[in-house]
């Protein structure tokens, strides 16, 4: 291994993710696939290609600059979405490229269609609604007034479609608000269709709120962390396997990442270990250091608490995480040499240490943790 630590994605986990999801969905349902924090961590450049591949023809991210790296690495032009940040002049350039975009005031409509006009093209939008939230979206006077312009400037404007995002579908706790947001957005549309008007497509649910709410998935679903191989809370996955009589995760892990032992040294017992006094040697201990710290995502929280994988061994982790650096534990592990490998996320022989015991441990979000890690790191797709 060149590099100090490499990512590997399977690509026959992206085939049976996507294939679950189809067959859950139906044919009738569109999958968008969340790419924003560089796809969850996975790497844009990689995972879109294999994405493509394997059926998927729609893309959502939050920042212009990402759904340009997308456009770039698509083998031919297909809907791409910015469910957040564009400046004015990005938004230009999308109406350019067909890129779409979530429209959530009056001032962004403004703005597509003086582009629009000058551009002579139309500008394809996503209203989104506010419907208890209360992030970003139009609320009902906001929207009469959206209706009004839009009507008036219709040869400039296609509408993509006509969207909300639920407070939390992972939760049970969330239900009752859940239903209120859901009832508010059908009046919404209902008020939008009045105006003889009508979108591409009707959005609402993320992972859980597609798995949860199955009413919620409409003509299209936003999905990021399930084609990942993760269920968005264990909520949402005991949820599923209640109701299947084979209770085998039907979703896969894409994601592995590991590096190499750089140096091996031995400390005698009653020696600090590391910056500080974090890590006192109890016996005389043999200790490897890894070099990957949390400049490349992996993170501080898990000083004294990370596990990996070496020799097929779980091996802890000890003193604080460097910034490039983690010294790990391996006295009860037999003939490890420099360069032997070091699992951080993934199999080795039985075992694995998966995202979740990390998010436990460390107490983030899997969302975090994938989203943390350096997109320095290279990332292998491996087919087989
Ligand atoms: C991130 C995001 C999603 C995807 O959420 P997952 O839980 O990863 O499926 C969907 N919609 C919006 C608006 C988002 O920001």
């Amino acid at each position: 291994m060149i590099d100090s630590s490499l990512i590997t994605l399977n690509e026959r986990s992206v085939k049976k993710n996507i294939s679950f999801l189809k067959s859950k969905f139906g044919d009738k349902v569109k999958i968008s696939a969340v790419v924003k924090a560089n796809a969850y961590g996975h790497g844009i450049e990689q995972i879109v290609p294999v994405f493509e591949k394997h059926g998927i023809d729609h893309f959502s991210v939050f920042y212009y600059s990402e759904a340009v790296r997308v456009y770039n690495c698509l083998s031919k032009p297909r809907s791409i979405m910015v469910m957040g940040w564009l400046c004015d002049e990005n938004i230009r350039d999308a109406i350019e490229k067909g890129i779409e975009f979530f429209v959530f005031n009056i001032e962004r409509l403004n703005t597509a269609i003086k582009f629009a006009i000058e551009l002579n093209l139309k500008a394809k939008i996503h209203l989104e609604t506010e419907t208890g939230m209360n992030r970003s979206g139009l609320d009902f006077k906001e929207l009469d007034c959206v209706i009004d312009i839009i009507k008036k400037k219709n040869s400039y404007i296609e509408i993509a479609g006509f969207c909300t995002h639920l407070a939390g579908a992972e939760s049970i706790s969330n239900y009752f608000r859940i239903q209120k947001q859901l009832q508010k957005y059908n009046e919404m549309f209902a008020n939008f269709e009045a105006n003889d008007l009508s979108p591409t497509y009707k959005h609402v649910a993320n992972s859980a709120a597609a798995f949860v709410y199955p009413e919620a998935r409409m003509d299209l679903v936003r999905v990021g962390i399930m084609l990942y191989g993760f269920w968005s809370s264990t909520e949402v996955f005991i949820q599923y396997t209640n109701n299947q009589n084979n209770k085998i995760d039907p979703l896969k892990r894409i994601l592995g990442w590991k590096s190499q032992i750089m140096a091996i040294k031995e400390v005698k017992s009653g020696e600090f270990i590391g910056y500080g006094i974090s890590y006192l040697a109890q016996t005389n201990i043999t200790t490897a250091i890894v070099p990957v710290g949390y400049s490349l995502g992996y993170s501080r929280s898990l000083s004294n608490k990370g596990r990996v994988l070496i020799r097929g061994h779980r091996c802890s982790v000890i003193g604080v995480v460097n910034m490039n650096m983690i010294i790990i534990d391996i006295t009860n592990v037999k003939n490890v040499e420099v360069c032997d490998e070091v699992v951080l996320i993934g199999k080795q022989g039985k075992l694995e240490i998966k995202v979740s015991a990390f998010s436990d441990l460390s107490d983030e979000l899997n969302y975090e943790i994938l989203a943390h890690l350096s997109e320095g790191i290279t990332r292998n797709v491996i087919k087989k």
